[in-house]
C-alpha cells in the first residue's frame, strides 16, 4: 500500500455506522421546520410537549411491546448498566470458555465444581443488574411518565406531543434506519368518545398539509375490543379460516397462525394476497359498541373534511389495542410508505401498572416524511444570507464590525469576512453563499456616511445613512414575508 492509499485509509476508519447517518445543513432547515409546524399545529390543538429519556429499563418495553415482536427480540439495543455485573459476566464467560478446554483433558466432576464456583456470585450480581434500552418508541415511556407523575389527578384528558430520535436494530434502506425520529402525540385519560380519536386524526392531516404533503392517503380500521363477542370472536373465526388454506401461506405466515394471526393479515407478500384477499374482515364481527364507536369517528371523520380509506387489513398484534388503529403513507418511499402509524390502546396504561386509562396516539417517522418532501420537490427551504459585507481598508473594517452587529441584532442573517478582499472577490464570495445583498463599505464610504447597498439579483445599487439602511431592509423583509 503506497503511503498516500494509507493516509487515506487512516482517514476513512470513522465513519457513522450502519443505519445512522449525519444530517446536514441545508436539510437541517428543513427538519427545524418540520418540527416547528408540528409545534405549531400541536399547540394549536392543546397539546403539551414532554420531554423523555432516551433510554429506559428494556422491562418497560418488553412489557408494552410485546416478547413476540420483532422489535423486541431482534432490534432493541439493550445493555447491562451496572460495571461490576459486566465484569461478573465476563468472569463466566472466560471460566466456561476455560471449562471447555479442560473438558478435554479433566473429569466431569472437576469440570463442573469449577464452573459452579465461576457462576456463584456472578449470576447473583448479574440477576441483580438493571438491563436498559435505548427506546425503540415512545408511547411507553409517555404511559410510564403519565403514571409516574400523576398526571391523572391532571384534568383530562392529558395531550403530549414528542419529537426525537428512536432506536431499532433494523435492515437499513431507504426509510429505515437504526437511529432514526419520531414525532407522536398521546391523548391520556378521561373519554374514548370517538371525537377524540377523531380529532387526533384531524391534527395529523393538518400537520401533513401545513408540511406541503402530497398525496398523503389515510387509511383506518376499528379492531374492536378483546372481548369473546368481538375481537376474540373473530381472531378465532380467522384462525380457522387460516387453517384451511394454510399450505398456499409461506412459513412466516404458517408460524403466526398460531402465535398471532392477525399478523399475517400484514403480510407484504405477493404470492399471499389472494389468500388473504379470501379471509374474513374484523368490521363484519365487531360487537355494538365498537360498531357504533367506528361509524362515529368516520361520521366525525367526514365532518372534520378529512378524507380516508378503509382498509380492513390493517391490525395490530397486541391485546391492549383497541378500536381505531390507523396509518398515513406517503408517495416517493418505494415498499417503506408508511409515514405515521397509530391508534387507540385503552389498556396500556393498567398493564404498566397505572390506573385504568383511555389512550390514542400516533408517531410520525419523521426521515420518511423528509424524504417525501423532497421526492416531491417541496423539501426546499429558502437559504442564504441577507447580507454579504463587503468591507475595504481599517476605517471600514471596524465600521462594517458595528454593522454586522447591529444588523444581526435586528434579525438578518449576516456574512462578514474576516480578512479583507478586493471588490470583485468579495461580491463573487456574496453570490456563492446566495447573500441578497451586499453592503460596500470602503473608507470613503465611511467617511461620507453614506453605505451602498447592492441587490445581487438585479445588480442594483443605492445609498443609504446607516439609519435609513436598517429601516430600508426591514421593509424589505416584511415585504417578502
Ligand atoms: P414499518 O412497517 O414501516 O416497519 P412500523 O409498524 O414498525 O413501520 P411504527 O412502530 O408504527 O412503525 O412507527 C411509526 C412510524 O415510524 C412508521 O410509520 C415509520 O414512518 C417510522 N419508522 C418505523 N421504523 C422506522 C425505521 N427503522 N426507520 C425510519 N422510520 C421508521
Ligand atoms: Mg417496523
Amino acid at each position: 500500500m503506497s503511503d498516500a492509499t494509507a493516509k487515506k485509509e487512516e482517514r476513512r476508519k470513522f465513519q457513522a455506522i450502519k443505519g445512522t447517518r449525519d444530517i446536514l445543513p441545508p436539510e437541517t432547515e428543513l427538519w427545524n421546520r418540520v418540527e416547528q409546524t408540528a409545534r405549531e399545529v400541536f399547540a394549536a390543538y392543546g397539546f403539551g410537549e414532554i420531554r423523555i429519556p432516551d433510554f429506559e429499563l428494556a422491562r418497560l418495553f418488553e412489557h408494552s411491546i410485546g416478547d413476540e415482536t420483532d422489535v423486541i427480540t431482534k432490534e432493541l439495543y439493550s445493555w447491562i448498566d451496572s460495571p461490576r455485573a459486566n465484569q461478573a459476566l465476563r468472569r463466566v464467560r472466560a471460566k466456561a470458555i476455560a471449562n471447555a478446554y479442560r473438558a478435554i483433558h479433566d473429569d466431569q466432576a472437576v469440570r463442573e465444581e469449577l464452573f459452579k464456583q465461576a457462576e456463584a456470585g456472578a449470576l447473583d450480581t448479574l440477576a441483580r443488574a438493571n438491563r436498559i434500552s435505548l427506546r425503540p418508541e415512545a408511547t411507553a415511556s409517555v404511559c410510564r411518565a403519565y403514571i409516574e407523575h400523576r398526571m391523572q389527578s391532571l384534568p383530562q384528558p392529558v395531550k403530549l406531543y414528542y419529537m426525537g430520535p428512536m432506536f431499532r436494530r433494523e435492515q437499513p434502506q431507504k426509510g429505515r434506519y437504526r437511529q432514526f425520529y419520531q414525532i407522536g402525540a398521546e391523548v391520556l385519560g378521561g373519554t374514548d368518545a370517538p371525537g377524540i380519536d377523531a380529532e387526533v386524526i384531524e391534527m395529523l392531516m393538518t400537520f401533513f398539509d401545513k408540511c406541503g404533503l402530497q398525496g398523503a392517503t389515510l387509511y383506518i380500521n376499528s379492531i374492536g375490543h378483546n372481548a369473546d363477542n368481538c375481537r376474540r370472536g373473530y381472531v378465532a373465526k380467522l384462525k380457522a379460516a387460516l387453517g384451511r388454506v394454510k399450505d398456499k401461506l409461506g412459513p412466516d405466515s404458517q408460524r403466526r397462525i398460531d402465535s398471532n394471526p392477525l399478523r399475517v393479515l400484514d403480510s407484504k407478500l405477493e404470492s399471499e394476497q389472494a389468500v388473504i384477499a379470501t379471509l374474513p374482515h374484523i368490521a363484519d364481527h365487531l360487537c355494538d359498541e365498537c360498531k357504533a364507536h367506528y361509524a362515529e369517528v368516520k361520521r366525525q371523520l367526514q365532518v372534520r373534511g378529512v378524507l380516508y380509506q378503509e382498509n380492513w387489513r390493517l391490525v395490530r398484534g397486541l391485546d391492549y389495542y383497541m378500536r381505531t388503529t390507523f396509518e398515513i403513507t406517503a408517495p416517493g418511499l418505494g415498499s417503506q410508505n408508511a409515514v405515521c402509524g397509530g391508534g387507540r390502546y385503552d389498556g396500556l396504561v393498567e398493564l404498566l401498572g397505572g390506573p385504568p386509562t383511555k389512550g390514542i396516539g400516533f408517531a410520525i417517522g419523521e426521515d420518511r416524511l423528509i424524504l417525501s418532501l423532497q421526492e416531491s420537490g417541496k423539501g426546499q427551504v429558502p437559504q442564504g444570507r441577507d447580507i454579504y459585507i463587503a468591507w475595504m481598508g481599517e476605517k471600514a473594517h471596524a465600521t462594517a464590525i458595528r454593522a454586522a452587529k447591529d444588523l444581526r441584532k435586528a434579525g438578518f442573517s449576516v456574512e462578514l469576512p474576516p480578512l479583507e478582499q478586493k471588490l470583485g472577490k468579495a461580491l463573487g464570495q456574496a453570490d456563492k453563499l446566495g447573500a441578497k445583498y451586499a453592503l460596500i463599505l470602503g473608507d470613503n464610504e465611511v467617511s461620507e456616511g453614506l453605505w451602498t447597498l447592492k441587490t445581487l439579483s438585479t445588480g442594483e445599487q443605492t445609498k443609504f445613512t446607516a439609519s435609513d439602511l436598517l429601516e430600508f431592509l426591514r421593509q424589505q423583509k416584511n415585504v417578502s414575508s
